[in-house]
Parts: structure tokens; C-alpha cells; sequence
């Protein structure tokens, strides 16, 4: 089935809005196995939006639309929908009291265009906001499925979960399922040359590649009469990618992010950890701490940016630092060698680079970082060049900080070797 995203707002329009909604639609339609060929945002407008919802309607076998359902005037998407279809709008009870006592228990007074929120189109399936006061609503016309939520991504997301992607999966013959591979440390491009042949004879289950920063997820998805049928297509897939990657897969669970792998690695090899970070000024800690369960393994963070930190807190020399300068490989290493004897901690990370957008030369760049790791006194540096601005580098260091540190851990532990990056 085909699917057609389109948002509504003015503020989408003048940027003023990052249109999120549209991104994290069409990724859950494509895990629906739906097809959008369409997207699009159109201004608080009823004649632009009438146009619209129009033309979505005559080409798309599903309309998700996305905003307009508040209680202010320039709130017009089910008006415009229910009079595109000739459908009154009506009070609904239901809708009604729950608006009442969302304004009741936050001790609010409703104002009159409030109630505008528990008007629905005649013969619509109401979708319960919990996270908010306007409705969602599916309207069925003729063969198209015309969804309308509402356009805050904390209303728009649960709703999304909880009613729409079931009602989805529900008009489908079949199910999807799938499945994703997660790697860390490998390039996207030698990920894709690795498994061309793989992705050249793909029919079903699929197979696709997502670069994200430092990673690169391989999802598998497969169509099937039943998720155990499902399963069972994808399961030699994944086996296979196995033997390819080994270790640089971290995970193949859905909801497992590096920093988790790295936190289960440490928990299970019941190892305390810290950081001592320049650059990253405590991104690599943050996205640690971030894991429920940390505190029985991360002990403390220091963040040293100036020379002076590095030297007095961590006991980098003064010489290291003269001769080789903040940025390099025997400071990053001291400063792991340092941050692991003050914190007594079995596994210390260090990061120093130039995220730039100044302070670069000819030898050191922007985007020249070194990342350290000591895991019980055996310390490993690697050097790492990364692309972009201030922010994307410091995002880059971060995860590959986690890759790193993940990786000693193995091969410390487990006796694996990884090749180079
Ligand atoms: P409300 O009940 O809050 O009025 P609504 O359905 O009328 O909800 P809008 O008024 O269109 O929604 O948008 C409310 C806010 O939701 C916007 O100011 C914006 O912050 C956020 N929002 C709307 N659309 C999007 C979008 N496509 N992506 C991300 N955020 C959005």
C-alpha cells in the first residue's frame, strides 16, 4: 500500500519548525513495509490545504497528516478533511469529558475554543491523545485511510505507537518484520562492498544500510504470512552477516544503542570505568550515564580542557605536553593513565582533539582527535580524523570513544583482534 505524509503548519514552511514529524513518519511506514512516494507541508490555509489533502487522496492509498488539530482559528485540518468528504463535524462525548478533566486536574479554566478539539468528522475512529488535549483521528473515504494527528512530536509519537501503527499493520496482507544489524567502527562504504552481493540478489527479506555517526545499521525485512514466518527468512540473513562483521557487530536488538553494549560489557565483566575528556566535554560521560545501571561501573568524569587541568588533575607532564602538545597521542594516553589511577577505575577513556572551527595548522587540523583507552593498565591510543563542524566532530569523538573503548574491553577480555579502521 502506498502512504502519503503531508504536515501542516506555517511555521514548517518559514523553518521556523525542524519538521521532525515527516522524518520519523516515513521511517515507521517503511517499517511498515508501506511505500511513500509522496511528502509534504503545506501552510495554515484552507484552500492550499483543501488542494493538498485532495491530491493526496487521489493518489495515496493512506493520508497521514500531521498538525492543525489545535483549538485556535488557524487549526483547520478536520475541518478541511470532513469538508472534502462531506462529513459533518460532531460533538463527541467522550472526547469532551476527557478535555474537561485535562484542564480540571491541571487546575486550568477551558476556554471556548477549546471544545473545538471534541468536534469529530462523522463516522471517524478516535485515537486517544494521553499527552495532550486534541484527538487524533482515522477517517475512512471510499478506499483512502486519511489519519490526522496532532503536530507535537511528544502527542504525535505515542499516539503514532499505541493506535496508528497497529490500525496500519492491520490493512496489510501479511506482516513485516525486521531486524537490525549494528555496527560500529566499520565505514558504510566498506559495509556496502562487503555485502553487495547480498544486497544485489535481495528480494525478500530486503536488505538496506543506514549510516548514522561512527555506526552503520543494516536492516533486514522481511514479508511474510506471520512474524514466525517472518523470522524465520531473516534469521539466515543475519547469521550470515555475522560470520561477515563478527565483532563489529555490537548489537541486534532494536533498542540496544552503543552506549548500551558498552555499559552490559562493563557490567559483565564487572569493570568501573571514567573519562577524561577535552574536546567532548563530557559527551562521552553523558551518553554513558544516560544507560539505567551505570552507576554500578562509572565512578567520575573529569572534563580538562586547559593544559593546566591536564597537568594538575590528571598528572599529564609538563614535558608531554611541551613536546607533543595537547593534541596528541602520549598526552591522550597519560590523560588515560592519569584519569584511570585518580578514579581507580579498571577501564579509563581519554579524548583530545581540534574540533575546530580555529586552531587548526597543516600538522594538526581541524577534526585531528586521539582517543585513548586503558583497560587495567594496558593503554591504546588511535587517531582519528573527522569531517564537519564543531559540533559534528565533537559528536564523531563521542562514538568513537564508545567503538574504542568497547573494542579494548573485547580484546582484552576475550583474546579477539580487530583489524584496523
Ligand atoms: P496543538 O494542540 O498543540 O495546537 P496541533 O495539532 O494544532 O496541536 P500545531 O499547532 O500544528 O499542532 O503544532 C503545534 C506545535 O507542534 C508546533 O508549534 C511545533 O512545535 C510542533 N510541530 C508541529 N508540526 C511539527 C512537525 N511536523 N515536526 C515537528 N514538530 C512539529
Amino acid at each position: 500500500m502506498t502512504v502519503e505524509i503531508l504536515c501542516v503548519g506555517t511555521e514548517l514552511l518559514l523553518g521556523n519548525v525542524v519538521n521532525t514529524n515527516a522524518a520519523y513518519l516515513a521511517q515507521k511506514c517503511a517499517d511498515l513495509g508501506l511505500s511513500c512516494y509522496y511528502q509534504g507541508v503545506v501552510g495554515d490555509n484552507r484552500e492550499r490545504l483543501t488542494e493538498a489533502v485532495k491530491l493526496a487522496m487521489s493518489r495515496s492509498d493512506i493520508l497521514i497528516l500531521s498538525g492543525g488539530l489545535g483549538p485556535t482559528e488557524d487549526d483547520l485540518t478536520k475541518e478541511t478533511v470532513a469538508s472534502l468528504m462531506g462529513r459533518e463535524l460532531m460533538m463527541d462525548e467522550g472526547s469532551r469529558q476527557k478535555i474537561a478533566s485535562y484542564f480540571e486536574e491541571r487546575g486550568i479554566e477551558a476556554t471556548e475554543n477549546n471544545w473545538k478539539q471534541a468536534l469529530i468528522p462523522e463516522g471517524a475512529l478516535i485515537l486517544e491523545n494521553h499527552n495532550g488535549t486534541a484527538p487524533g483521528m482515522i477517517v475512512k473515504n471510499l478506499d483512502t485511510h486519511v489519519v490526522l494527528l496532532p503536530g507535537p512530536p511528544a502527542e504525535l509519537i505515542p499516539m503514532f505507537e499505541e493506535s496508528v501503527a497497529p490500525y496500519l499493520s492491520g490493512l496489510q496482507p501479511g506482516v513485516i518484520f525486521s531486524r537490525t544489524v549494528k555496527l560500529c567502527g566499520v565505514p558504510e562504504s566498506r559495509v556496502e562492498t562487503q555485502i553487495k552481493d547480498l544486497i544485489d540478489a535481495q528480494s525478500n527479506p530486503t536488505i538496506a544500510t543506514y549510516a548514522k555517526t561512527g555506526e552503520v545499521h543494516i536492516r533486514v525485512t522481511a514479508n511474510a504470512e506471520s512474524e514466525k514466518e517472518a523470522k524465520k527468512l531473516i534469521k539466515p540473513v543475519v547469521k550470515e552477516l555475522k560470520t561477515r562483521f563478527g565483532y563489529d557487530i555490537y548489537s541486534t536488538e532494536e533498542e540496544v544503542s552503543l552506549e548500551q553494549a558498552v555499559v552490559d560489557l562493563l557490567l559483565a565483566n564487572k569493570l568501573t570505568v571514567t573519562c577524561a575528556e577535552s574536546c567532548t566535554g563530557g559527551m562521552l560521560s553523558a551518553r554513558l550515564i544516560n544507560i539505567p545501571g551505570v552507576s554500578e561501573v562509572y565512578k567520575c568524569g573529569y572534563v580538562t580542557y586547559s593544559n593546566k587541568a591536564k597537568r594538575r588533575i590528571l598528572g599529564v607532564k609538563k614535558g608531554t605536553l611541551d613536546k607533543y602538545g595537547a593534541v596528541s597521542s602520549q598526552t591522550a594516553g597519560e590523560m588515560a593513565k592519569g584519569a584511570a589511577s585518580q578514579a581507580k577505575a579498571d577501564v579509563a577513556m581519554a579524548v583530545t582533539g581540534l574540533a575546530g572551527p580555529d586552531g587548526g595548522t597543516e600538522e594538526k587540523p581541524v577534526g585531528l582527535v586521539y582517543i585513548a583507552c586503558s583497560v587495567k593498565g594496558k593503554v591504546t591510543v588511535m587517531e582519528f580524523h573527522f569531517q564537519g563542524n564543531r559540533e559534528k566532530i565533537r559528536e564523531s569523538a563521542t562514538t568513537a570513544a564508545l567503538m574504542l573503548m568497547r573494542r579494548c574491553m573485547l580484546e582484552y577480555f576475550s583474546k579477539v583482534t580487530f583489524g584496523e579502521q
